[in-house]
């Protein structure tokens, strides 16, 4: 017997959970407040090939180019390079892969309903605003995909930690790029994050960074481009949720899963890919619960691998946080003189730290470096 389901956002993890909630046979109804599927994009579009293909995410259609590896400057702006032989990241349009999911979700029969916004939900009872009209929904569960700020979330946890996020200023500009290479800054600049130049081709890059919630990106950004020969295209402000792994994602008969629910990579802010591993553990665990009776705060249990990822994650966060421009300066130079470059080139993965810590604990020399290292190689 099919059962309603209603999944709030299409963003890639909405459309994700959705399309694979239909798989499995459920009836699914995926609401949008957009009129269009991947517009406005806030995204840098930055993916590990190793993460697409893991996780069976076609970027055939999006990819804008290919990216060999990091080049990564200390306050100082020492600068250490780590490049690959093959692509370790691709560049993507984001508007187009969202579309690309749309696509797909349309085919397996996902009903998609757009211009169409969630206000509240209270037990089996969804109320949304669709043209400016209000209208109730029936629905057994909800599944709350509403992005960085998300108001399912409100539903779902009891306090929300205003600390829990970083605020970004991206750019697409044009200038004279290194087609290959993502540039990232770190410095007092960008306090609480990163800056970061990510070429689409030779001449066109996204330009950003992120600081800690009670920074003023902008001024941040000014200051990160001040002598930099640019042209800028277009911008976006916008936030990305960076804290450790929350447990209160999940309520009666509502899952936050992405954003929502801080399923994000709190070194570098991405979370296209742990979002979608999240998207998959949601639909195995709504399926588990309709199918078998399980429960569903068995959600939390089911993350667990992910989210010992992310813990990962945010403890190197915290301990960047932690270091002063000087320690930077000394640590980059150090990282050079280790080998790290090599190092990295050889063993780094940009989603999942734990194997990347596992070579590492084989090569003694390199200990004392691990957390920096393990940043660099999420860049
Ligand atoms: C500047 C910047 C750069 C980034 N760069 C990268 C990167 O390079 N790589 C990476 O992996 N990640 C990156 N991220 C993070 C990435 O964009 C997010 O992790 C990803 O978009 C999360 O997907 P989502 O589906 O959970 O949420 P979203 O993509 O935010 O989608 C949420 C959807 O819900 C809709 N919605 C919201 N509220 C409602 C409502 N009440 N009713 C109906 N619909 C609603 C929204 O319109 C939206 O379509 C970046 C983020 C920022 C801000």
């Amino acid at each position: 017997m099919e059962k309603m389901i209603t999944v709030v956002g299409a963003g890639p993890i909405g459309l994700r959970t959705a399309t694979g909630l239909k798989e499995e046979g459920w009836e699914v109804t995926l609401l949008e407040e957009h009129e269009e599927i991947g517009v406005p994009a806030n995204c840098s579009g930055l993916l590990s090939v190793s993460g697409l293909e893991r996780n069976k995410i076609d970027f055939s259609d999006s990819t804008v180019n290919e990216i060999y590896g990091a080049k990564i400057f200390s306050p100082d702006k020492t600068a250490m390079a780590i490049r690959r032989k093959k692509p370790v990241a691709v560049v993507i349009d984001r508007a187009e892969l969202d579309k690309s999911l749309e696509k797909k979700a349309e085919k397996k029969g996902v009903e998609i309903r757009k211009n169409t916004r969630m206000i509240d939900s209270r037990k089996d009872t969804i109320f949304v605003q669709h043209e400016k009209r209000g209208e109730m929904l029936k629905t057994r569960f909800v599944v709350g995909a509403d992005g960085a700020a998300s108001k399912t979330r409100r539903l779902v946890m009891e306090k929300i930690d205003p600390k829990a996020f970083v605020r970004t200023l991206q750019v697409t500009a044009k200038g004279s790029f290194d087609k290959d290479l993502v540039e990232i800054y770190f410095g007092d600049f960008c306090k609480g994050f990163f800056a970061w130049v990510i070429p689409e081709n030779k001449t066109k890059a996204r330009i950003g960074l992120g600081v800690s919630g009670q920074y003023n990106a902008r001024d941040s950004f000014n200051k990160f481009v001040k002598d930099m020969e640019i042209e800028v295209l277009n911008e976006s402000a916008f936030v990305i949720p960076i804290t450790k792994p929350v447990k209160e994602i999940q309520k009666e008969n509502i899952l936050l899963v992405g954003d929502a629910a801080y399923q994000t990579k709190a070194t570098t802010g991405g979370g296209i890919i742990t979002g979608s591993v999240a998207a998959d553990i949601a639909v195995k665990t709504i399926s588990n619960h309709l199918k078998h009776k399980k429960p569903l705060t068995d959600y939390w249990k089911n993350l667990a691998p992910l989210n010992k990822e992310l813990e990962l994650h945010w403890k190197v966060r915290k301990y960047l946080n932690s270091l002063n421009e000087k320690k930077y300066n000394s640590l980059v130079k150090k990282m050079i003189k280790s080998g790290m470059e090599e190092f990295l080139e050889k063993h780094g993965d940009m989603d999942f730290p734990s194997k990347f810590v596992n070579k590492m604990m084989l090569s003694p020399s390199k200990w004392g470096l691990l957390p920096m290292g393990l940043r660099l190689m999420f860049s």
